[in-house]
């Protein structure tokens, strides 16, 4: 029995392709697929816009062919009895049929930043399924747009809540990304500085990656929640997800929004921005709707998508901002992640993120829709 998986041959370039069952090595396990969403990263990716990590230990080019797709759900369809016993999370045991999903990171454990950093993916040897392995080399199946994929014994699995159905349980791994939030909340011990309840946060760029960080900021206190996006519909969408006020950027300019955010905050500015854009023209604005000792959050910009001007004495030095680049989400996000999920699933439209499914076949038009302004999550479907 053959698996069948969309192939990106090249930027620009999809074809179903089928691959050989494959063989378990010990303490792997094999995933039914039953969705995997696409994130920024795949569109940076089909783009050509391909190196990631650029500067540090970690620096890679995407390889192709590849699978893609690194927010996965699905069940445990194959097991060896190793991973049953030991490779969920928190010590769970796994059998076939159980629900499951998996942060797409793996690590060595073993360099610098693996002995330094808790949580947080910022090994110099980091893999990342539907990112990193082609589909070229065996196992082949290590990205999420296929019938199964393959689960090396060095993966963070995690089981699914009963209550989560898998267009819930898709957003796992985003909803992991907004421990972010949990992160900027340590620098409010100094000061007036990070994240404090009642603060006013701005999150650029609506996606559904800024979209969870509104879900997060307004489940963690915020007092005002300001969203801007090009879409009226995401901007909409926004509002259920807690946003009280929302800037078109498509029918504004960068300096009508910046004053529009200072006189939200009595001329002061935002105590927050989250620059959740996957762009780097709008970060500018960012700052500038930044109060003095504001805190930047950028997440927006996984893979380089080039240089912009700035202004250091201006843009840095003079309101004594904090800056925060922020690469992945951690490994220990996706039980809170998913808790939160369900605990709050009557306050928030969680239901309703997923807003496209497509079948292997039709991946080209799922990644055309996942850039289409009136989509929101879109997911492969390897059933349909
Ligand atoms: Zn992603
Ligand atoms: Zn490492």
């Amino acid at each position: 029995m053959d698996v069948r998986a969309a192939v990106l041959t090249a930027p620009g370039k999809y074809e179903v392709q089928e691959f050989a069952y494959p063989e378990l090595q010990d303490g792997a396990l094999l995933m039914q697929i039953e969705m995997s969403g696409i994130c920024g990263t795949d569109k940076h990716t089909y783009l050509g816009e391909v190196k990631q990590y650029a500067g540090t230990a970690a620096e890679t080019d995407t390889p192709f062919p590849i699978i893609q797709g690194h927010e996965n759900v699905g069940v445990v369809s194959e097991i060896t009895p190793t991973a049953a016993e030991s490779l969920e999370f928190y010590g769970r045991k796994l059998k076939v049929g159980d629900r499951i999903t998996m942060c797409p990171d793996v690590v060595c454990g073993q360099c610098y930043e693996c002995k330094h950093v808790m949580g947080y993916v910022w090994c110099e040897n980091s893999d990342c399924y539907g990112n990193s392995y082609s589909s070229a080399d065996p196992p082949h199946l290590m990205g999420g747009w296929a019938e199964q994929m393959y689960i090396r014994p060095d993966t963070f699995v995690y089981k699914v809540p009963s209550g989560l159905s898998p267009r819930v349980a898709v957003l796992a791994e985003l909803m992991a990304c907004t421990a972010s939030l949990d992160k900027l909340k340590e620098f409010s011990s100094y000061a007036i500085e990070g994240f404090n309840s009642g603060d006013t946060v701005v999150v650029i760029g609506s996606g559904p990656l800024g979209l969870l960080h509104i879900v997060k900021a307004d489940m963690m206190g915020a007092g005002r929640i300001i969203a801007t996006d090009l879409s009226e519909h995401r901007l909409s969408f926004a509002k259920r997800c807690g946003a009280n006020a929302t800037l078109n950027a498509s029918q504004s300019s960068a300096e009508e929004r910046i004053h529009q955010v200072m006189e939200m905050t009595r001329g002061r500015g935002a105590d927050v921005v989250l620059h959740m854009a996957n762009t780097p023209a709008s970060f500018i604005e960012g700052i500038e709707m930044l109060k003095r000792g504001g805190m930047m959050l950028e997440m927006g910009n996984f893979a380089d998508t080039g240089d912009i001007n700035m202004n250091i004495h201006r843009h840095i030095c003079s309101k004594n901002i904090r800056l925060i680049g922020l690469t992945n989400h951690p490994s220990t996000g996706y039980g809170p992640a998913m808790d939160l999920l369900e605990r709050y699933a009557d306050r928030y439209p969680f239901d309703d993120f997923v807003s496209h499914e497509y079948a292997l076949a039709d991946v080209d038009e799922a990644m055309r829709m996942s850039m289409d302004t009136e989509s929101l999550k879109v997911v492969i479907n390897p059933n349909l």
